[in-house]
């Protein structure tokens, strides 16, 4: 019985987690290695075992970065059923589909660029759209706090993990010979009492728990102030005569927004304006949402039944088509736009913003992490111009950043999630950069708990280790 840690240990992505009991082999997650050092070239690399010798995937939550190398899995041989929440394994559906999107493209870049260059070899994408339907139909979902075996000598309950919908840790029994053993794998956690989704949830008890760490060293911003500073932007956005446009993710944070929006209508006096949801995608993944409303905490629970249908605002235009979105240009004034991507490097609010940006009477609000090199970074960072579709554009709108959104809890929240869990179990910190785990691994040892970093390679004995 055996536990190998592979991508995301010493990193933030790229999760992957080898788990063999009694000779049958099981991967925790599959995901996309993103950022770093040739992202790509890590992606396309080998796998350091026969994908075709693994038997089963449990996959924790849909974000890329979990589940973005299972269509590679599958056209390398892997033919066994991947395991995942019911809401998860329909944003997959989503998100993958992205991925093949971009990764056609990307292709495609290079193909024109080694053609220009006279270099006669062409690249494939890293998976095709075909590659990503195929892989979904290897799903075979369990809800929460539902015993399932797996494997023989694996059995398996999902349990909340409150960081995007259908998003789970993992706990498993596993049964090798007389040996028994119970393993956590806590997947990505989100913040105690955020909108939406329930609360972080812990099971009866654990010999060994790998839990991640990326907000490990980190304190977020309080929800409460964060949401009164969003409200005082959109009430004084009002009287500027702007529009406000706000870059945000397809899934999770468009729908967070949403809520925000809904659930403030009136406080911030958002009648009178026309608000577009500006993204196919952020779309499908709100009526994803909107399917698996049990999910939700009682209080959005309440919100969706009185709700009703979507869109769940009066005047929430949703923008599917290219025309649709290209009218929102014409409005001089009073429109709140939320469109992807969340980073302005690609997507439809890089058009908002070339029409918007120069206008002092404009606001843009960012809520996510805004990453080295994007046009997001750019502009949050105060540069006063920054160039889209290759033509310098003036940044005279005002530039806001919104701290307290976060689908990852910090270690307030990290810390409260590892003490709900009877008996102190020994743990292995993952998914989180060295400072982010190291600070997580002190505070865990202040707390009593036997608790360090794991390293990529390492492996661990389960029969020895707890
Ligand atoms: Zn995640």
């Amino acid at each position: 019985m055996q536990l190998e840690f592979f991508g995301a240990a010493g990193e933030v992505t790229g999760s992957c987690h080898i788990l063999t009991v009694g000779g049958r082999r099981l991967l925790l997650d599959c995901g996309m290695i993103q950022g770093g050092a040739a992202p790509e070239e890590r992606n396309r690399a080998a796998f350091p075992f026969d994908a075709a010798q693994v038997d089963a995937v449990i996959l924790s939550h849909a974000h890329i970065d979990h589940c973005g190398r299972l269509p590679l899995l599958r056209n390398r041989g892997f033919r066994g059923p991947i395991y995942a929440n019911p809401a998860c394994r329909d944003l997959v559906r989503i998100l993958l589909a992205d991925g093949a999107t971009m990764a056609e493209r990307d292709a495609e870049r290079e193909n024109r660029r080694r053609k220009k260059a006279g270099d006669a070899r062409r690249v494939e994408p890293l998976y095709t759209l075909e590659d990503a339907q195929a892989v979904l139909a290897l799903f075979r979902t369990v809800r929460y706090g539902h015993a399932t075996e797996v494997l023989p000598g694996v059995e398996l309950v999902f349990r909340d993990a409150g960081h995007i919908l259908g998003s789970a840790s993992v706990w498993l029994r596993l049964r090798e010979g007389d040996l028994e053993r119970r393993l956590v794998f806590s997947g990505d956690l989100g913040q105690y009492d955020t909108p939406i989704l329930c609360d972080p949830e812990t099971g009866p008890g654990a010999d060994l728990v790998l839990m991640e760490s990326t907000y490990g060293d980190r304190r977020h911003r309080d929800r409460d102030a964060t949401l009164e500073e969003f409200g005082s932007i959109l009430r004084a956005a009002r009287d500027d005569g702007g529009n406000v446009l706000i870059p945000a993710f397809a899934v999770g944070r468009s729908q967070e927004i949403l809520y925000a929006l809904a659930t403030h209508f009136e406080a911030w006096s958002l009648a009178d304006r026309q608000i577009f949801l500006d993204s196919p995608m952020a779309i499908e993944a709100t009526e994803v949402y909107w399917k698996h409303a049990n999910l939700f905490d009682e209080e959005a629970q309440q919100w969706h039944a009185r709700a009703r249908s979507l869109p769940p605002l009066p005047n929430l235009k949703l923008s599917r088509t290219a025309d649709e979105s290209m009218a929102i240009n014409k409005i001089p004034h009073g429109a709140i736009v939320i469109a992807g991507s969340g980073m302005c490097t690609g997507g439809r609010i890089v058009h908002h913003l070339k029409h918007n940006l120069g206008r002092p009477e404009c606001d843009v609000v960012f809520s996510g992490f805004q990453a080295q090199g994007t046009t997001g970074r750019a502009i949050v960072d105060g540069r006063d111009y920054v160039r889209i579709h290759g033509e310098p554009i003036k940044v005279a709108a005002r530039v806001h950043t919104l701290g307290g959104f976060s689908a990852h809890g910090d270690q307030q929240d990290l810390l409260r999630w590892y003490e709900a869990i009877p008996g102190r179990p020994p743990v292995w910190l993952v998914h989180g950069e060295s400072q982010a785990a190291d600070g997580l691994r002190d505070a865990l040892r202040a707390k009593g708990a036997r608790a360090d970093v794991a390293i990529p390679g390492l492996t661990l004995d389960l029969g020895a280790a707890a």
